[in-house]
């Protein structure tokens, strides 16, 4: 671990930087959380992203991640990858629904993008209308064999795994996954303030105890990734399983080393609160130096705290 990292004073260093590069949105997904951020018309220009990465590799942060809304709804995406990939990042990622990415995944590849992270929660076409009121699964499934096509990797599906709506498909899903080169990522339901509608995540929310008591008996090997939340990664049958709960984890929130950024440009410490968000692109925009912008991030970080910390 590098000495040189900015530390929060719970000694969690900051790795890595999530940006929602728009609240836009191609689908409408019944639980989305929209990466924790209430959502917003006002959008960052592909310079001002460019500026605020740079200051976060000022800092040592290494890992750069895209999101949104739908990160590829952007016109300019592929110009803000190459813009962001011209600072040689450790890694450069994009979490998409997919739907776009048939069109985009040579040149975003061709751009720097190095992986992705493609969210699919069903492999059945009225499971996925109803998730998220769109008949997208074809272009989706389509998104992912052309990400690994264009040589992503790795490509991660994210599945959020819900009662009684996909829990069921978690198995043909992994096939799927394995059939086209894909690691399959299973993500527990979470409740936000962000989240359209709280009495749909508690009655579809789906514990992963019992799953992941299987897996770890099936698994040839399981990993634990260490600086990532310590989530969980099963090897099993030549394929990989990773999973991600944030609920009620103390393990997750004491292992958290990332600092996002919102569509209008404020730095967000918390997925799961908006009340501690600081403003940098009024600085940006005012064109102040970048000692001062990287004063903000300090601040920024140094008033991170565990959303659910060890009492
Ligand atoms: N539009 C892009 C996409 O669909 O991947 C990026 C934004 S989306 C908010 C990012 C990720 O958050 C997706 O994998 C999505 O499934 C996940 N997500 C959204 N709401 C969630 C919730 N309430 N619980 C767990 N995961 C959620």
């Amino acid at each position: 671990m590098d000495n040189m990292l900015a530390k929060d004073s719970f000694n969690r260093p900051i790795i890595s930087l999530r940006i929602s590069i728009t609240s836009r949105c191609n689908v409408k997904c019944l639980y989305c959380h929209h990466d924790g951020v209430l959502p917003q018309e006002s959008e960052m220009t592909a310079d001002e992203i460019f500026k605020i990465v740079q200051i976060a590799k000022n800092l040592g942060i290494g890992k750069i991640r895209l999101s949104g809304g739908e990160p590829l709804i952007r016109s300019d995406i592929v110009d803000i990858i190459e813009k962001i990939s011209s600072l040689n990042f450790k890694d450069l990622s994009i979490t998409t629904n997919g739907t776009l990415m048939e069109h985009y995944a040579q040149d975003l590849v061709n751009a720097g993008l190095k992986r992705v992270n493609i969210s699919l929660d069903t492999l059945n076409p009225e499971t996925y209308r109803y998730i998220t009121n769109r008949d997208f699964l074809e272009s989706a499934k389509r998104g992912i064999k052309a990400a690994s096509k264009a040589g992503l990797d790795p490509v991660k599906v994210n599945m959020v795994v819900m009662k009684d709506i996909n829990h069921d498909e978690i198995w043909d899903m992994f096939q799927f996954c394995k059939d086209n080169g894909a690691v399959l990522q299973l993500i527990e339901l979470l409740k936000t303030e962000s989240c359209p509608d709280a009495d749909f995540i508690d009655e579809y929310h789906y514990k992963m105890d019992s799953l992941e008591e299987e897996l770890a008996y099936m698994a040839d090997e399981v990993k634990i990734r260490a600086f990532m939340q310590d989530r969980k990664k099963y090897f099993v049958d030549d394929g990989e399983i990773e999973i991600v709960k944030p609920m009620d984890n103390t393990e997750f929130c004491k292992n958290c080393t990332r600092l996002r950024i919102t569509p209008d440009g404020k730095i967000k410490p918390c997925l799961l609160r908006n009340d501690n968000l600081v403003d940098i692109i009024g600085a940006v925009r005012e064109g102040r130096d970048d000692k001062e912008l990287e004063r903000i991030f300090i601040h920024a970080i140094e008033n991170r705290k565990p959303y659910y910390l060890i009492s």
